[in-house]
């Protein structure tokens, strides 16, 4: 209610009354000779709704008619809005009626004055404010000043007597009771708060804690102070109570702690939480006779998820496996996120391995569940390796290394199972680490040379194709089969340069061949990796150029499982290669999933059958049928690998297998052994 722009500064013109009735008071006379200035303030409307002519005089207005047309809301700043706002909430609920000192600017200049407020419902119901002004005391400039600080200010403040009835509260103290009558014990309903607040009062002068307030606003954190002293106007001892809201403080603060032990995509805890459990749990477990196992979790081909269906999908099965983790534990026991696709489980128990087959049954059920992003179902496994406390290690790292070791070991076996810490798998790890070092310096120093196994007609048992496989050259090991190194390229990344040398080695063998008048096609393997590689179909036609061969002698083989997991990608690929003039033929056919609708989409010419059902035969030949059966119903070129026998032979012609691979015929070959081979074939090479 700071009236700070000049107004008529005239005199107070106090307007003539009526006569009273003889032998009544007459009240308005006795209104207009008060001294006081007296008013009544609409603080709904920010106007004086009537004033005495003291207050006029006060308001340096000409007439009630001018000062009630001033607008007070105009300049008025918003805490003494909301400060208004609340005295009116605090006169309908509770006649309160506070004594105030306020300094007014009717004409520009500053008047100070003491004033009384008190609720006044108007003619309409209303609630306004009286107000009665006295002048002040001779308070000095501080003291004025104090008082207005103590008026404005954010921090609530409240005097209180030495039992914790309030005696004053400051606006901001009275903003925030839920009740102006609310004691210092009502205020902090932690149990112990009060004793903690005043008990060290004895030996010190002032306590500071953080504390929870029941507010008008809800519960909020105060930081709240409480020193001794005495009350200025009964001279008795009083109790000071400050209070801060550090509500947003306390939020950051706890927020700030989650954060840093939790994996902010699945808000599962994180590594670090993991390794303070697992240290508190441990130090106890020695006393309860139990066990612990961590477990560590890795998502089977989580990257093609990624890679072929985009990061928010991967983000989305994240967030879902980690949840259904949550579900899988126990109470007690901890599931958290590992980074990237890997998840760790701190598991106690007394029968620590039969505890960790269930849980492995419970994961692989609850992982198992497909998952729908979007129109995408999305389907995975896991692979889990474990440690155990204390079997395997004691302190953490050692542990975490082992389950780590464990689960690359499960990863091997063919993923999608669990394996639990041996001691030899240290071992196993340290000869991977020093092949991989070995087959960097493979790549570098070219030591892959490529072997061709024929692919024979069966009706006519003449060479019309080859394989082409990949052989080691090691400086020390001799001649290394890729069954022995493959897995590693492909897991390591360095799949993408051995498969570049291989195929630029056999296209330019290929154009050689083909001078020499024994052009014939030839099959190249392709690994997943590079199959996803979308430069694939462009890299394949620049070696072909380069090399000046026609790309209707190269073949790719892929294998069923490349093609899963989202057809755009596979298809987009498959086709490109054909328009190169490249054929495909699908490897290992009948291993994986063979579902014929699928496999129809997919531009591929020919199948070849997987050796282990040639290699049945004679045995249990029905899934060999059945496989020869699917080739036959596709109408696509077989291939039957692994033929190793006449009667294997025999059992292909006599289901009308068109070609095949095996040792019966020849073994993978040099380019040179492979070419004197075709050399003396009678007719040469037959272009099937
Ligand atoms: P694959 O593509 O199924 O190749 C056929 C494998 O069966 C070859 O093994 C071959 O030597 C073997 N094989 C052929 N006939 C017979 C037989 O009558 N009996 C038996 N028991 N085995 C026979 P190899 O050369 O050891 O290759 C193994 C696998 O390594 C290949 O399986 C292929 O998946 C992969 N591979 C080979 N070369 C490459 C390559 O250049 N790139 C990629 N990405 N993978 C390759
Ligand atoms: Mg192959
Ligand atoms: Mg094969």
């Amino acid at each position: 209610m700071r009236a700070r722009q000049a107004r008529g500064a005239a005199a107070a013109a106090v307007p003539a009354a009526p006569a009273p009735p003889p032998g009544e008071v007459d009240a308005d006379r006795l209104v207009a000779q008060l001294r006081q200035p007296v008013w009544v303030f609409d603080i709904d409307r920010k106007r004086v709704a009537w004033a005495n002519p003291a207050a006029l005089a006060l308001w340096s207005s000409p007439s009630l008619a001018e000062l009630t047309a001033r607008d007070m809301g105009a300049d008025m700043s918003a805490s003494v809005a909301a400060r208004l706002a609340q005295y009116q909430s605090d006169f309908v609920g509770h006649g309160a009626s506070f004594n105030e000192q306020w300094t007014l600017y009717p004409a520009g200049r500053p008047v100070s004055l003491d004033v009384t407020f008190s609720g006044y419902r108007l003619p309409d119901g209303r609630m306004a404010m009286m107000c009665e002004g006295r002048p002040p005391g001779s308070e000095r400039p501080e003291s004025l000043r104090s008082v207005e600080a103590l008026l404005h200010t954010p921090v609530m403040i409240t005097l209180y007597t030495p039992e914790g009835q309030p005696v004053y509260r400051n606006p901001a103290a009275r903003a925030s009771v839920p009740e102006l009558r609310t004691t210092l014990a009502e205020r902090f309903p932690e149990p112990d708060a009060l004793p903690r607040l005043t008990d060290p009062l004895a030996t010190r002068g002032a306590t500071t804690l953080t504390l929870q307030a029941r507010t008008a606003q809800g519960a909020r954190w105060h930081e709240v102070s409480v020193q001794r002293c005495v009350d200025a106007v009964s001279g008795e001892a009083a109790l000071l109570v400050s209070e801060v809201d550090v509500t947003r403080l306390k939020e950051s603060e706890a927020q700030a702690r989650f954060l840093a032990a939790h994996d902010v995509l699945t808000g599962l805890p994180n590594r670090s939480q993991v390794k303070q459990c697992f240290a508190e749990a441990t130090s106890a477990l020695r006393t309860r006779d139990q066990q612990a196992a961590l477990i560590l979790i890795d998502l089977d081909h989580f990257k093609k998820v990624n890679d072929t269906l985009g990061h928010a999908v991967g983000d989305e099965l994240l967030i879902e496996v980690a949840s259904r983790l949550r579900q899988s534990v126990r109470r007690g026991d901890l599931a958290s996120r590992f980074g990237g696709d890997e998840f760790l489980l701190l598991v106690l128990s007394s029968d620590i391995r039969a505890e960790v087959d269930r849980i492995d049954k419970r994961i692989r059920d609850a992982v198992a569940q497909p998952l729908w992003v979007g129109n995408t179902q999305v389907q995975v496994t896991a692979t889990l390796g474990v440690s155990l406390y204390p079997e395997h290690g004691t302190d953490f790292e050692t542990l975490l290394q082992h389950a780590d070791l464990a689960m690359y070991a499960a990863k091997e076996r063919g993923r999608n199972a669990l394996a639990y810490f041996e001691h030899d798998m240290g071992e196993s790890f340290r000869q991977r680490t020093a092949l991989e070092v070995d087959l960097r310096s493979a790549c570098e120093r070219r030591e892959f040379e490529v072997h061709y196994q024929p692919r024979v007609e069966v009706a006519s048992n003449r060479i019309v194709g080859a394989e082409a496989l990949v052989r080691w050259r090691h400086p020390r090991r001799g001649l290394v089969p890729p069954g022995e190194f493959i897995a590693l390229c492909e897991s390591t990344g360095l799949i993408s340069e051995v498969g570049r040398q291989v195929l630029a080695s056999v296209v330019e063998q290929l154009r050689r061949w083909s001078e020499a008048g024994l052009a014939l096609p030839v099959s190249v393997n392709l690994s997943p990796r590079e199959f996803a590689d979308p430069d694939l179909a462009e890299r394949v036609r620049a070696t072909l150029a380069e090399a000046g061969c026609a790309p209707e002698l190269l073949q790719m083989e892929i294998t069923e499982s490349m093609l899963l997991g989202g057809e755009e990608r596979p298809l987009a690929t498959l086709h490109a290669l054909r328009k190169l003039g490249v054929s495909i033929a699908l490897d290992d056919f009948g291993t994986g999933y063979s579902n014929l609708a699928y496999l129809q989409r997919f531009p591929i010419g020919t199948l070849k059958i997987d050796r282990s059902f040639i290699q049945a035969v004679g045995d249990d030949q029905r899934l060999a049928e059945l496989i020869v059966q699917l080739c036959r119903v596709m109408r696509l070129d077989a291939v039957a690998e692994g033929v190793e026998t006449p009667e294997q032979l025999a059992w292909i012609r006599e289901r009308g297998v068109a070609q095949y691979q095996g040792f019966l015929f020849a073994r993978p070959l040099s380019a040179g052994e492979f070419e004197a081979m075709l050399s003396a074939q009678p007719g040469r090479a037959a272009c099937g």
